[in-house]
This record gives structure tokens, C-alpha cells and sequence, in this order.
């Protein structure tokens, strides 16, 4: 399953891109790049925080929730759960095993070796925080573009070989995530959109609504029976 930022609309966490092409007032070279952070880290801190407030503040809705109940009843090996989304609402749905491919608000990271340690952050970043184990300062740890998105030998294993795949709330526009539906759907996948505008691939069913209603009872009709 690969959610996108739709998921958590009802969540009142804005989608990506409004009418405008803007994310939230902002260039997505202003404050989602490593130049821009390189350029100007006071701006693209502020906004990682203010992103941050809003996705502690928001709840999960009642499309966490099914997703949550599909895995915990059918095991995180059979529902993988794939997230564009950075603002951890599955997991405080109580999703048992959620890939964020984009990484996490909710974290930071070394800005020279990512393979240092993560630090947990609630709040505004300390702008003097510095990783524990090179000194360097922290940065969001969040996939910015032109970065390579976290677990992607895992997800493709996993898209290679579902059975169903399930796309909610994502517009198709960023890759990789965005090529994953033509990957499934050439390895025998059954395809399923949720949507309320079509986002273009080669789904075998379309759902347009909002994955708040359409979900829920999806999932109840895929417990009572199978797929
Ligand atoms: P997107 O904003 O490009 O597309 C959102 C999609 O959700 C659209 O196709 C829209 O029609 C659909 N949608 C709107 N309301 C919906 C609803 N109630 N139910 C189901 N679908 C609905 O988002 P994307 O494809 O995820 O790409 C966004 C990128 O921006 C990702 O890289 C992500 O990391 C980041 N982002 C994350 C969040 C978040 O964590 N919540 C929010 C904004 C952006």
C-alpha cells in the first residue's frame, strides 16, 4: 500500500501542491533541497517546524485507523505499509510497521553522514544541535529532492511481489513512489486507486473519494472474506 499526502488531508495537513504550485507559500527550491538548506537553513528549519507543530497537533482519521486495522490483523508482512508522508500518522495510528520513504517531521539527522545515529525532535530544532557523534549540525530528517528516498530495495521487493496494490492519496508526480504502480501492475498486481481526482496509471479499479470513507469500508469488506 503507497500513501501520499492525501491520506492525511482529513487530517487537515495540507496536500502538496495547491492550486498555485506552492507548498504552504513556498518554492519547493526554497525548502526542499539540499541547496536550499546549504542557501538558507534559518528558512528551511522554520519550515520544517512549522510542518512539525501542525503534524503534532493534527490526529490520525479514520483512514489511519483501517490501514491500522489491516495490518494489525494481517500482519506487517502481508500489508506493507508505504508512506510518502512525512508526518508519522500511521504510526500514531498504531501501525505496527510503516516504511517512511521520505523520511520523518519527527526526526533529525547528521548533515554529513547519514548513517549517523537519528535524533527524536518535538518542537522547533535546536538550531546549535549538533550530531552525537561527529559534531556536525543536524538537518530534518527528510528526503528533500534530488535525495534518494530511504528503503527502496525493500519497497521494490515488496511491490514485485504483492498480489494487491493499493495507491491512496498520492498524486503521482514524485518519483520513485510514483513509478511503483507500473511496476506492480507489470509484475501481475492488481491495481487500486483512491482518489478523488484520477492520478493517472494502469489501475485495474478506481475509488473517487476521500480515503476517510472510502477506506474503512474496504477494509471491513476485505476482513470478512478475502481479497
Ligand atoms: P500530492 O500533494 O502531490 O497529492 C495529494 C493527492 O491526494 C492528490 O492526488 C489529491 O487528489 C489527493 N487527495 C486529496 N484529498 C484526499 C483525500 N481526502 N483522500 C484521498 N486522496 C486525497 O502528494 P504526494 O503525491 O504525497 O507527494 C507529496 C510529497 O510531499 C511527498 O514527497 C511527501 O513527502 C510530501 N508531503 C507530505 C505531507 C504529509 O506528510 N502529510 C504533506 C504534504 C507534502
Amino acid at each position: 500500500m503507497l500513501s501520499g499526502a492525501g491520506l492525511s488531508a482529513a487530517s487537515g495537513i495540507p496536500t502538496f501542491r495547491g492550486a498555485d504550485g506552492l507548498w504552504e507559500g513556498h518554492r519547493i527550491d526554497q525548502v526542499a533541497t539540499p541547496v536550499a538548506w546549504k542557501r538558507d537553513p534559518t528558512l528551511v528549519r522554520r519550515f520544517y517546524d512549522l510542518r512539525r507543530v501542525a503534524a503534532a497537533k493534527a490526529e490520525p482519521n479514520a483512514a489511519h485507523a483501517a490501514l491500522t486495522r489491516l495490518q494489525r490483523q494481517w500482519g506487517p508482512e502481508r500489508v506493507v505499509l508505504v508512506t510518502q508522508n512525512v508526518d508519522g500518522l500511521l504510526t500514531r495510528a498504531g501501525a505496527p510497521s510503516v516504511i517512511e520513504m521520505h523520511g520523518s517531521l519527527h526526526r533529525l539527522r547528521c548533515e554529513a553522514r547519514e548513517d549517523h545515529p537519528r535524533v527524536a525532535v518535538s518542537g522547533p530544532q535546536d538550531p546549535e544541535g549538533e550530531c552525537g557523534l561527529c559534531l556536525a549540525p543536524l538537518r530534518p530528517d527528510i528526503v528533500w529532492f534530488g535525495e534518494t528516498p530511504h528503503a527502496l530495495g525493500r519497497i521494490s521487493e515488496a511491490v514485485a511481489a504483492c498480489t494487491w496494490f493499493l495507491s491512496v492519496g498520492t498524486s503521482g508526480v514524485v518519483y520513485p513512489a510514483a513509478g511503483y504502480v507500473e511496476q506492480a501492475a507489470w509484475s501481475g498486481a492488481t491495481c487500486l486507486e483512491i482518489n478523488p481526482e484520477p492520478a493517472g496509471g494502469p489501475f485495474n479499479y478506481v475509488l473517487r473519494g476521500g480515503a476517510e470513507t472510502l477506506l474503512p469500508s474496504l477494509v471491513d469488506h476485505w476482513l470478512a472474506g478475502t481479497p
